[in-house]
Order: C-alpha cells, then sequence, then structure tokens
C-alpha cells in the first residue's frame, strides 16, 4: 500500500472529532489492507511503531527531528525552529518547509506504508558511533521523498505524537466493521453519522471475542490477521500463552463494605490492598520473565524476584499476578510505592538497588499452572492451587493475607485493620469469579478511603519564577471523558526543591516533561500527555475556569503514576462526578 493512501486516512481522522465517524473511516482502509500491510497499518494508525509491551522505542528527539528536516530542504535551523515556535507542530512546520524545499529532487519516489514502516524502525535499532549521523540520513531521505502531507505524519510519527487521538475502543470496533458489516448489517449513516446494527447480540458476542483475542495478545495486528484469513474461528487459536504477557484483570470501585458484597456477592474473599506495583511473573522451566501492569519487560530489574520465583513456585510452568512491595532492609516494615519505583527502570548497578530497596512479593492470583490456564477457573480454587504452588517466605514471596467472610462487620474490622497498618485499603473479590483479562468485569472490587486521590495526566505546564526559574513548576492537570481530555485543575505544591529531599523533584519532573512538548508559548507549554500523576486534594468544586466543569480544591502532587498507569488508565470525569456527590453527601 502507498503511505499517501495512509495519509490519506489520518487528514480524514484528523478533520474530525467524531468517535463513529473516525470508526468508519479507519475501517475502510482496515478492509482493503492486504495481510502483510495489516500489522503495519494496525500500528501506525495509532502513531505507532511498536505495540506498548515490546522494549524497542523509536527514540529520536524532536531537535533531531528539525536537523533531519534541515538536512532535507536546506533551510536552517535557527528558522525552523523559529517556524516550530510560531506553528507549534513539527508535522505543520514538515509539511510547509517541504513544499517550499530547496533541494527538490527530480523524480521523488512513491513511498509505500512499508518502507516509512521499515526506515523508522530501523532507527531504533541504530546505536554506538556515527549512529546520529545515520539516523539523520535516514529521516532525511524520508523527508526527500515524502509529499508536504506525508511529511506532515511521518514528522507526527517520529516525535511520537500524531495528534488524531484513536483509543483502543476505536481500533476494535474499526476492525469488526471492516469484517463483519455485511454478517451483523452494521449500517453507518455518514449523513447523521450514526450507526445501526440488525444484530445487537451477535455484535455485542463478536466485540468480547475480539476483546479476548486483544487482551491475550495485546496485539490488534495479530486479531485482525487471523480474522481476516479464518474470521472468527481464528481466534480459538489465541490462548493464553506462557511468556507473553496478558491485560490484567482491573477492579471496580465499591463506596463501602455492604456496596463491596453487593457487587462480588457473599460470602466473598478480603485481601489487604497493598501500595507496591504489579507484576505479572511468568515460568516455564528455569525461564521467568516479569512484566508491569502496563506490561512493561522488568525481568532485569528485578533478578531477586525471579530467584523467588524459582525457589518457592512448585511448578513446572506457571502465570501469576501479584503486588511487589517495597521494605525497609532494616525495620522490615512496608514502605510507600515511591520508595522502591526507582527500581523499575533502573539499568545498571542492578543487585546494589535490589539490596537497598528489596521487595517482598505478594501473590494474589494464578492464571496459569503446570500447562493449564485457569482463566475460566472460579477464583477459589484459583487460590486453592495458589497455596499449593507456592511456598511462604516473608520477605520474598508470600500470598495476599486473605479472610473469606459474609459478615460485614468483620469485614470492616479487616478493612480498618488494613488502614491502620497504613495500606491503602482492601480487595473483595468473588469467590465464583473467573479471571477477565483486561476488563473490569466486577469479580473484584477496591475499597479505599475516602476521598481518594486521583490519578490525572499533565497536557501543560509553566515556568516558575525566582527560585523556581528554569524549572517547570505549575502542572495543568486533566481527567478524561470518553477518551477526551478535560482540564481540572492546576497542581504545584508537593514537588521538592531540593535535590536531596525524598520525593520528586521539580528538576525531575521538568526533565520528564521537556521531551514532551509540543507547543512552546513563552512561559507556558503545552505537552503531550502521558505523564500521570497522583493527586491528592481538600474538596471537588464546581467550576467555569476548566473544561472539565470541576477544579479541585489545595491540589497536591502525591507521587509519579508513570511506571503504572498510561492516559487510558486515568480517573474519568465520571468518577469526578461520582466522588463530588459523594463529598455533598458527607457535607449534609
Ligand atoms: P488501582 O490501582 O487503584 O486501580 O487498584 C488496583 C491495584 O491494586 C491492582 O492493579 C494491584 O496493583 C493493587 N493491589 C494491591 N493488593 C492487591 C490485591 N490483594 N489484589 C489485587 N490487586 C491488588
Amino acid at each position: 500500500m502507498l503511505y499517501k493512501t495512509l495519509v490519506l486516512l489520518y487528514e480524514k481522522l484528523d478533520s474530525t472529532s467524531k468517535r463513529l465517524e473516525k470508526t468508519y473511516h479507519i475501517s475502510q482502509l482496515i478492509r482493503e489492507t492486504g495481510k502483510d500491510d495489516l500489522p503495519l497499518i494496525i500500528l501506525m494508525v495509532q502513531g505507532k511503531m511498536y505495540p506498548e509491551w515490546e522494549e524497542t522505542k523509536i527514540g529520536v528527539s524532536s531537535k533531531l527531528v528539525v536537523k533531519a528536516i534541515n538536512k532535507a530542504t536546506g533551510i536552517s535551523e535557527k528558522d525552523i525552529e523559529a517556524e516550530w515556535k510560531k506553528q507549534g507542530d513539527l508535522g505543520l512546520v514538515a509539511e510547509h518547509l517541504i513544499k517550499k524545499k530547496k533541494q527538490s529532487s527530480l523524480f521523488p519516489k512513491s513511498l509505500s506504508v512499508k518502507n516509512v514502516f521499515e526506515n523508522i524502525r530501523g532507527l531504533s535499532s541504530l546505536g554506538g558511533k556515527g549512529s546520529v549521523d545515520r539516523k539523520l540520513a535516514a529521516m532525511s531521505e524520508l523527508f526527500i521523498n515524502a509529499t508536504p502531507k506525508e511529511a506532515k505524519y511521518i514528522a507526527r510519527t517520529l516525535v511520537d505524537n500524531l495528534r488524531i487521538g484513536i483509543g483502543k475502543g476505536t481500533l476494535r470496533d474499526a476492525i469488526i466493521w471492516a469484517y463483519f458489516t455485511e454478517k451483523l448489517g452494521i449500517k453507518y449513516d455518514p449523513e447523521k453519522i450514526s450507526i445501526e446494527v440488525d444484530d445487537r447480540e451477535k455484535y455485542n458476542e463478536v466485540v468480547e471475542l475480539i476483546r479476548r483475542g486483544y487482551d491475550l495478545t495485546n496485539d490488534f495486528g495479530k486479531v485482525a490477521v487471523l480474522l481476516k484469513e479464518r474470521g472468527l474461528r481464528g481466534l480459538d487459536e489465541i490462548e493464553l500463552k506462557v511468556g507473553t504477557p496478558i491485560n490484567p484483570m482491573l477492579y471496580q470501585k465499591a463506596e463501602d463494605i455492604d456496596d463491596a458484597f453487593k457487587t462480588v456477592g457473599k460470602p466473598a474473599a478480603f485481601e489487604y490492598k497493598l501500595d507496591g506495583f504489579r507484576m505479572q511473573i511468568h515460568k516455564k522451566g528455569r525461564q521467568v520473565n516479569i512484566y508491569t501492569r502496563r506490561l512493561e519487560n522488568v525481568t532485569s530489574q528485578f533478578p531477586e524476584v525471579a530467584d523467588f520465583v524459582m525457589g518457592f513456585a512448585k511448578a513446572e510452568s506457571l502465570i501469576l499476578d501479584a503486588e511487589a512491595v517495597g521494605y525497609d532492609p532494616e525495620t522490615k516494615k512496608y514502605l510507600p510505592f515511591q520508595a522502591i519505583s526507582q527500581r523499575i527502570k533502573r539499568k545498571y548497578d542492578i543487585d546494589e538497588m535490589a539490596e537497598k530497596f528489596p521487595v517482598e512479593v505478594n501473590v494474589f492470583d494464578i492464571m496459569h499452572y503446570d500447562g493449564k490456564s485457569l482463566l475460566d477457573e472460579p477464583f477459589r480454587k484459583r487460590r486453592a492451587i495458589l497455596e499449593k504452588a507456592v511456598l511462604q517466605k516473608q520477605q520474598k514471596i508470600v500470598l495476599a493475607k486473605q479472610i473469606i467472610t459474609e459478615d460485614a462487620e468483620k469485614a470492616q474490622k479487616f478493612y480498618e485493620e488494613s488502614l491502620k497498618m497504613g495500606e491503602e485499603g482492601v480487595m473483595a473479590k468473588n469467590l465464583e469469579g473467573i479471571y477477565k483479562p483486561g476488563s473490569r468485569a466486577g469479580y473484584g472490587v477496591k475499597i479505599k478511603s475516602i476521598l481518594e486521590p486521583l490519578d490525572l495526566v499533565i497536557v501543560a505546564a509553566e515556568y516558575g519564577e525566582g527560585k523556581r526559574s528554569g524549572w517547570l513548576s505549575s502542572f495543568i492537570l486533566a481527567c478524561s471523558d470518553n477518551g477526551e481530555l478535560k482540564e481540572i485543575g492546576k497542581v504545584s505544591t508537593g514537588l521538592k526543591e531540593l535535590d536531596n529531599e525524598e520525593g520528586t523533584t521539580f528538576r525531575e519532573m521538568t526533565g520528564l516533561l521537556k521531551p514532551l512538548i509540543t507547543e512552546p508559548r513563552g512561559k507556558y507549554v503545552k505537552v503531550r500527555p502521558e505523564i500521570v500523576i497522583e493527586v491528592g486534594y481538600e474538596e471537588i468544586q464546581k467550576s467555569v475556569n476548566y473544561s472539565s466543569g470541576y477544579a479541585l480544591r489545595f491540589p497536591r502532587f502525591l507521587r509519579l503514576r508513570t511506571d503504572e498507569k498510561t492516559v487510558d488508565d486515568i480517573n474519568t470525569l465520571e468518577d469526578v462526578e461520582r466522588l463530588y456527590q459523594k463529598q455533598r453527601g458527607r457535607d449534609k
């Protein structure tokens, strides 16, 4: 397929904010894409080059893209940067400058999707001496052969900001529309931008099957190829595989113990909700792989965890769901997540880190045991298998502390005990519930103390003054409203000024945000919404100042959540509304 066909789709997606319209356009392209290009198209529509859980990243900075445009057009870097400041989007800059490029090649070749994909992917494998020059050469070759519109999207893909915002749900629906329009009687009306489906029930079944396929592979490309070649039956081939991470099961919120019983039934299992980070552990023979909640591979960062599993798990193969919790090596007391968070990204001095910041693995679920998937087994049975499969050893690997009760008072006591111990609250789990990857199916709920902090994403920031000049020092936050980001406030307290203070410093935060800047406007900068933080506050108020309609009173930065959460996981406007109502109830 020619790249310009994909660019045509990008342009259509750019011109509408309506989800159904986007779904329709994407589905049309998927329908006409051949098997070989399909996995590429599926990634590139999302502006990606690799599935999320792959460790490889494109790894070029905006600055390098500016240099590549310079090399392709002959226009000075200074002029390109001036244009970038004006336009606020390197994509538009590339488009504009390629249009008036000085070194136009006489016979630009037509770029194919594969050319662009392979060229950009190739960048991440270039390392070592001379690699910057080779990256520059590869990128400028793309720009030289690109039409202005193509250059716009190549630049945006390179800086990892396609700006057309399609979510996983849209992509899933587009795949369904591409292959099941006739079978399910899907009728899209482009005038009214609405759809009708003849067979809703069947439609929902197909959604479920495709969701399952995705949650077990994290790869819509693979799902689409199977559907194209073999229809729904193709998906049967997708099974839980030791070594391939699955999307972890998520938990809904419950207001209190009674509310929890309503969702998970009686009796229920209650477990402490520990404040660490989620670890999905795969073991096969002597091979152990460890993934975070976002399915990043952190095996090499936690060699001791692999040893615990080898030493204390009695199975040839298994997949465990666990919370890794840091503890003080002296007092053995649990520490908040923040204390061990630095281990997740650490690339060197691993053993020293493991000694300084040890973790205890609290296992709370098992999805595979000795060659058998346990996804469809009830939690009661999974826990029983877990008790057999894992020998417990304090400070190394233990099972989540659990009680089973139908007595609200006992559960309440357990909950209060957990809060007293400094934990976040409790989880309540349905004993008959299966393990449903990737969804908040209601087989488990979390109960946290009232006015729980919010997970929000930083969408913009402002440079500080005086002592804080040179740092980004206040951060504009957003929640999500059906995939759209809505601003809800601005936080500047809670971060530290001095490097030797414990916690995140302004300097670190500035370092995280700078590469994400998309629109520098003097002191105010817009950033790509990637940095998720946990924010505490005194109260939620109605407000006309922010697009969400709400504002946080006395917001306070609590901690970075980037290792566990992406913009897809932040709190929703619905959550904010619920908390607002709850707080009103409490105030009465
Ligand atoms: P939240 O991050 O607020 O959505 O809460 C869910 C998270 O709590 C899970 O992703 C786990 O990382 C964590 N967690 C802590 N203890 C448990 C437990 N016993 N069972 C399940 N999840 C737990």
